[in-house]
């Protein structure tokens, strides 16, 4: 599978897809939605804050390697593997992505 995620104070918030449903972008499979659009959707009502206030990721499949990528917020690094979420018997790498910061991680945040 491929998706979105949050962690809302140590809960994951995980939004899915198979790879047969997943969006072909280049050689990525890739969730059809973007973390805007879900947490507005879902969440934005519940919580009353942006989506880019909670640690977030994408897990994503690459066709030529055969490997998941999984690109989080830095402050998910030591938490990545307790969340359930790494595929099981596949290539996987994890991968900061300077995009995804919380509004701990990121300096500059405004509420
Ligand atoms: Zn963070």
């Amino acid at each position: 599978m491929v998706g979105i995620f949050f962690v809302v104070n140590n809960q994951l918030l995980l939004h899915k897809c198979s790879l047969e449903e997943a969006e072909k972008y280049g050689d990525f499979l890739n969730y059809p939605q973007s973390h805007m659009e879900i947490w507005d959707q879902y969440y934005y009502k519940k919580f009353k804050v942006d989506f880019d206030y909670f640690p977030r990721g994408r897990i994503i499949y690459n066709i030529n390697e055969k490997t998941y990528y999984i690109y989080i917020d830095k402050c998910l690094v030591n938490d990545i593997k307790n969340l359930g979420i790494i595929p099981q018997n596949e290539k996987v790498k994890i991968l900061n992505d300077f995009h995804y910061k919380c509004h701990k991680c990121n300096k500059n945040y405004v509420i």
